[in-house]
């Protein structure tokens, strides 16, 4: 094997308003350059102390039980499913969007069976359609996706359908990933008893250390189980070990990581929570109002309309692939297309945490609308560039 040379790594300087990663505000890349400290050093359980405090703050919640999970949205997404199941136990899953199959394939591995409440893609659950699930499956836990990243769709209702699971004696599971940070979300006051999500979404923290959090109820229930949780590395009455009193060894924290997330909650905290999901609306709504007025779609209703997650159809006859290759290498500008059942039919462009901004929603509208109009699209790029300054001036 010959010695291989590679170059300085030297990626390109991206505007990312895709569906995650979002950039990274320059604070959080500097603590990711701080030296690096042991996972049991004393001043690091300081720094999960933090972490913790300001978890509790983003999600709305005083749950004890609440951390980053090493790993991606996937990984926490696992933990909350795979030690909330358990073998036999039947849960009900949203039918309306990609990230609903993939709870339903976490739960069949944990040895559950997955059941869904059927709602078209774009569209959010109907309560009345979990009562009849509930009615016809009783299931055991209810999980649902707040922000559907693959459809740009916003769950309503919420408090609604975790009264739902409550009355039939169920827990509720939600996926948080796209909505933590950028579009409200209160975990205590809505009712939901596990919650996961990610940090490169609304939170803008290289992807890595993802936020969980576990009120008692759905902890007892872990704690209760029966059989082991199939994963060891995510199994949360080990992991307590570490992030509970007693901050034994279970696994090595990604400590860069952890600063990261630290210096971007510390972000939200300034700005304050509830000033952060107005910006979001704000921000996305110039975003909706440019790509509107220069003649496009979006796909979900305005009344689930997800800021953080622009899901607009593509003008007939254009290549979602041609339009995203032309704007990530003329523009610098990361977007993306449909997950399955929406594949060629939308783009979706981000709106989250730190790009979430006057300037890049304007660049971006700019960009989109000179592009689908060099590729012959019936829009009207200007129009769309004007709507959306004079929706920022309002
Ligand atoms: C991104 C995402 C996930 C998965 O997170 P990863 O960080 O990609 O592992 C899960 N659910 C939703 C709604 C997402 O948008």
């Amino acid at each position: 094997m010959d010695r291989p040379r590679v170059g300085e790594l030297s990626p390109p300087d991206r505007l990312l308003m895709g569906p995650g990663p979002s950039d990274v505000h320059p604070r959080v890349l500097r603590s990711m350059s701080t030296p690096l400290v042991g996972h049991l050093d004393p001043a690091f359980v300081d720094i999960m102390d933090d972490v913790q405090d300001l978890l509790r703050y983003v999600f709305r919640t005083d749950n004890q039980w609440t951390i980053p999970v090493s790993g991606t949205g996937s990984a926490s997404m696992e933990a909350a499913v795979a030690n909330l199941t358990e073998p036999g136990d039947t849960v009900l899953v949203p039918g309306n969007g990609y990230f609903g199959e993939r709870m339903a394939a976490m739960v069949e591995r944990a040895g559950g069976e997955a059941v869904f409440v059927d709602a078209p893609w774009g569209e959010p659950l109907d309560p009345a359609a979990v009562e009849d699930a509930f009615d016809r499956h009783q299931p055991d836990i209810f999980g649902f996706v707040h922000a559907e990243t693959s459809t740009g769709t916003l769950q309503p209702n919420v408090p609604e359908l975790t009264s739902i699971a409550h009355e039939h004696d169920a827990l509720v599971i939600a996926d948080t990933v796209t909505s933590l940070g950028g579009v409200e979300l209160r975990v205590d006051e809505w009712g939901i008893d596990a919650a996961y999500s990610a940090n490169q979404k609304c939170l803008s923290s290289p992807p890595g250390a993802s936020p969980l959090t576990l009120n008692d109820r759905a902890m007892d229930k872990v704690l209760a189980r029966e059989s082991p949780v199939r994963s060891w590395y995510l199994d949360l009455s080990l992991l307590q070990e570490y992030w509970g009193d007693e901050r034994a060894y279970h696994h090595t924290a990604p400590i860069t990581n952890v600063y990261a997330l630290r210096e971007a909650l510390r972000l939200v905290a300034e700005e304050g929570i509830e000033t952060r999901w107005a910006r979001h609306r704000r921000v996305a709504g110039a975003l909706k109002a440019g790509v509107e007025a220069m003649g496009l779609e979006l796909d979900p209703d305005d009344d689930w309309w997800l800021p953080s997650l622009n899901a607009v159809r593509l003008p007939a006859g254009v290549d979602d692939g041609t339009v995203i290759d032309a704007l990530l290498e003329e523009y610098g500008i990361e977007i993306a297309g449909g997950l399955g059942n929406l594949s060629g039919d939308i783009l979706r462009i981000g709106c989250m945490g730190h790009s979430a901004r006057d300037e890049n929603a304007l660049a971006l509208v700019s960009a989109l609308g000179n592009t689908l109009e060099a590729l012959d699209a019936d829009v009207d790029a200007d129009a769309g560039a004007s709507a959306a300054r004079r929706s920022l001036k309002r």
